[in-house]
């Protein structure tokens, strides 16, 4: 997961103010003078902060009430609590299998034995890679989608052995995503091991290529594949702490520019490769991106030319381009191109004789997408926050595998697996497990408030007509 800071500031900035307002409740004494009154407003405010953040829609509340206390559900959530030591060792078993980008295989069937071993005996490894298991419900409900990303940012050969130094396990990629299909595989356990029928389907991936270069082909394929799928929940890093409702789009482009070359003495008076680049980027570096919906760019590598006494005969720069807003993306690609085509015809005429072109080669594409706040998706995953006693803090923007959903109009959100970590994406990532089963437990009440129970209440998730 890609963690950008949230574009929604106002609801931060309510969310901090009541929290620091709640630490003044609990340290400044001098408040309780001012009486039981102003306390009481007080702590009503507090709620209200809360519920700020996802306004909760009466009849999604009975629903997910309906379905969060029905007893099956309750020993669950226990359940859930008293394996938690067991799916950790799961979670470190699986970070010790490398999974490099596009080298997921071995993980992957490892996974796929540990669905298959927990009721999900038809579970397979798809055309694209991703291991996938199917638990029907009543044949008439809607279908939902779960998954957590086997690859990490690491290349082959980087050992992923875990090591434990002063509380800490210290592993790449211990968190991302080993949490997050840990936390799928205890939902997968307690769902097998209880007499619960859900309404609508669900479908469990451990899916390959959320990560760099991946673009998200995992869950590209899984979309392109089962066009039955009504929403989606995507259980991503560790901190349990905001719910992941909009997709930060990114294009990134090779340009990569070609001309004949020659002696750099001898054929002097060429036009050059590399001048017609350098010009492209100094245009580039100059553009003014908006802040809001935060907009940015950069050219991340560069390579070309042959040697010193050389005249370039390619060159090509990375660059990437990423926003909130779709238009915005658009327009930036449409400068960028526009401004490497008008460096090349600097280039060429500077020369008077030139003959450099330019060619753009897409090599990521991730959609911008959103999920409304008012979905019903998003509500309960507040209400199951809630319901696990975990303080919901933010409305998040990231690039995630939910932009591919999001943008197809499917109600997707992005949750943490749970435990505490950081250094995602570094080697000196680490994981620690306290209370890690809040994860699971928060995965867990979202996908049967979606789903729904047989005999209980048919779920939140609407069917689409597709
Ligand atoms: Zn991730």
């Amino acid at each position: 997961m890609n963690v950008v800071p949230s574009a929604l500031g106002a609801e931060v900035f309510v969310c901090e103010y009541f929290s620091k307002l709640e630490l003044s409740l609990k340290k400044n004494t001098i408040f309780l003078a001012l009486g039981f009154t102003a306390l009481l407003s007080s702590l009503s405010s507090l709620v209200l902060a809360q519920q700020s953040i996802v306004p909760i829609d009466s009849a999604i509340r009975d629903s997910f009430d309906a379905i969060s206390s029905d007893p099956r559900v309750t020993a669950g959530l226990l359940r859930i609590e008293a394996r938690e030591a067991e799916m950790v060792r799961e979670q470190f078993r699986l970070t010790e299998i490398p999974a490099p980008p596009f080298k997921e295989e071995v993980r992957a069937a490892y996974y796929l034995t540990l669905m298959q071993d927990r009721g999900l005996e038809d579970a397979y490894i798809d055309s694209e890679g991703n291991a996938i298991g199917i638990r029907l419900g009543s044949g008439d409900g809607p279908t939902l989608l779960i998954a957590a990303h086997l690859d990490t940012v690491f290349p082959e050969g980087v050992d992923t052995s875990i090591e434990l130094r002063r509380g800490r396990y210290y592993a790449p990629g211990i968190g991302d995503d080993t949490r997050g299909l840990a936390a799928m595989l205890s939902i997968i356990e307690t769902l097998n091991d209880s007499e619960i029928q859900t309404h609508g389907d669900i479908i469990f991936a451990a899916n390959v290529g959320e990560e760099g270069r991946g673009d998200l082909r995992g869950i590209k394929a899984i979309f392109r594949d089962h066009p039955e799928i009504d929403g989606f929940v995507s259980i991503d890093g560790v901190r349990l702490r905001r719910i992941t409702t909009g997709g930060t789009g990114s294009r990134r482009f090779e340009f990569r520019f070609s001309g004949p070359g020659g002696h750099s003495f001898g054929a002097f008076g060429l036009a050059s490769a590399i001048h017609a680049m350098g010009r492209a980027i100094s245009k580039i570096a100059d553009f003014e991106t908006p802040s809001f919906p935060k907009t940015t760019f950069t050219v991340g590598t560069v390579t070309g030319g042959t040697s010193v006494n050389s005249i370039a005969a390619n060159a090509v720069f990375a660059l990437d381009m990423r926003s909130n807003d779709r238009e915005q993306l658009a327009l930036l690609e449409e400068r960028a191109k526009a401004a490497a085509i008008e460096a090349v015809a600097e280039e060429n005429a500077r020369w008077d004789n030139g003959d450099i072109s330019v060619d753009f080669v897409l090599i990521g594409d991730r959609p911008v997408g959103r999920t409304a706040t008012k979905d019903s998706l998003v509500q309960a995953a507040a209400l199951a926050f809630d319901k696990v006693g975990i303080e919901l803090q933010q409305l998040g923007i990231s690039s995630t595998d939910s932009n591919v959903p999001m943008a197809l109009g499917i109600p997707a959100i992005t949750i943490a697996g749970g435990g505490n970590g950081g250094g995602a994406h570094s080697p000196d990532e680490w994981f620690v497990p306290t209370n890690s089963h809040e994860g699971p437990q928060t995965s867990f009440l979202i996908t049967l408030a979606m789903v729904g129970i047989q005999g209980v209440d048919t779920g939140l998730l609407e069917q689409h007509n597709r």
